[in-house]
């Protein structure tokens, strides 16, 4: 019989979901968590392979839900190798994401391409599906957005039967219910049932999005960004998707947290984690695979893309950075910003069981950092790969 390896982690600061074990032990055992405790309380296994993390903070490897690409390579058309590339920044799960303003052809291609790379790109957990069905007046490539009108069945059922069983999140506008977006939402949940809806690119009201019922969305993408409001009266405040996601308790708002906070900027950010709590906003990159260059006024900035008119178009980050960010924009702390990184995400895609925290029985997907998230060491599946 096969025995499967065991190591033992000591020396480490292990980031629970409940607050910082110091002094921590973890032990692995194949690809899982096999105990966690204070030093002293946890019998090191016979055989062992003992890792010393000098110290260092030992949390749950990152999770981005929102990642189109980074350096050159596109989640969708190069999986391996774009999920190596952040595997090396501590991104232990990603959702490739094909850009919304693809026309039918590339955007198919795109999800084609990754569902061909599930198994083989070693940190791939599914698609991220940001659009088409959104509302083609948001986003940074909104001139070349295409899906104006009623929606097709015949392109929405080729695409949700291309994604099957990977797709893990659509974006969609409520306010396009009117074209057909419920029937494309039922054809999406029959042939993935535990698919994820998203409001994103939208200027939808509170109204639009309760009237999707059962289809109503329990994540925003990217909070803040791309998101309209309609005002109803001259001189009061318009509500949209925002306002809507900022009370409603079943909704994860996805957080962009560039070093500037040119996406959100710190109030914006300070505000959203009080309000959603920290256990429902979620730090994505939104990176990008084009590097356009700067615009003469922005040529300071260094995490963020821009498109060929100078627009902002994502970022550059890897979560690493999404999480020094947030801890110097806001007032989080190292736990929290894992809790947002890691553990948020895991929940909002409902892959939680698996992945996200340090507990028992579940994957042994861990980065090695020190108090401002330089990466030191990544474990993948109980192997360290970093
Ligand atoms: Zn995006």
């Amino acid at each position: 019989m096969h025995i499967m390896s065991k190591k033992i982690i000591e020396n480490a600061k292990v980031v629970l979901e409940t607050g910082i074990l110091f002094d921590g032990v973890i032990v692995t055992e194949g690809d899982r968590i096999l105990a966690v405790g204070k030093r002293g309380e946890v019998t090191p296994p016979d055989g062992a392979e003992r890792i010393d993390a000098h110290g260092a903070y030992v949390g749950p490897g990152f999770v981005d839900i929102h990642v189109h690409g980074g350096n050159n390579l596109s989640t969708c058309l190069d999986a391996v190798e774009a999920c190596e590339f952040f595997l090396r920044h501590g991104t232990t799960s990603l959702l490739a994401t094909p850009a919304y303003s693809m026309g039918f052809d590339e955007f198919i291609a795109n999800v084609r391409a990754a569902k061909a790379a599930m198994g083989k790109a070693r940190t791939l957990r599914g698609l991220y599906l940001e659009g088409p069905y959104t509302n083609g007046k948001y986003g940074a490539h909104a001139h070349r957005y295409a899906w104006y009108g009623q929606l097709k069945p015949e392109q929405y059922t080729a695409l949700v039967d291309a994604a099957g069983d990977a797709a893990r999140v659509w974006t969609i506008a409520p306010e396009r219910k009117s074209e057909g977006l419920c029937d494309f939402m039922e054809y999406a949940r029959s042939v993935q049932p535990s698919v994820v809806f998203a409001v994103g690119h939208s200027e939808a009201t509170p109204g639009e999005i309760r009237a999707l019922g059962k289809y109503r969305p329990t994540l925003q993408t990217h909070s803040m960004d791309a998101t309209g409001r309609l005002p109803v009266s001259e001189g009061t405040r318009a509500v949209g998707p925002d306002e809507y996601c900022f009370h409603e308790p079943s909704v994860y708002c996805e957080m962009i947290s560039d070093s500037l906070a040119i996406h959100v900027q710190p109030e914006m950010q300070k505000l959203l984690i009080h309000t959603k709590g920290v256990h429902h906003v979620v730090l994505i990159t939104d990176s990008t695979v084009r590097d356009n260059p700067n615009p003469p006024e922005l040529s300071h900035v260094t995490d963020l893309n821009f498109d060929d008119r100078g627009g902002i178009s994502g970022s550059k980050m890897t979560m690493e950075l999404a999480c020094r960010n947030v801890m110097t924009h806001t007032t989080c702390g190292i736990a929290e910003a894992f809790m947002m990184a890691s553990g948020n995400p895991a929940r909002a895609i409902g892959l939680d069981d698996e992945i996200g925290s340090i507990e028992v029985g579940k994957r042994a997907d861990l980065v090695f950092c020190d108090d401002i998230f330089n990466v030191k060491q990544v474990m993948l599946g109980g192997e360290i790969v970093v």
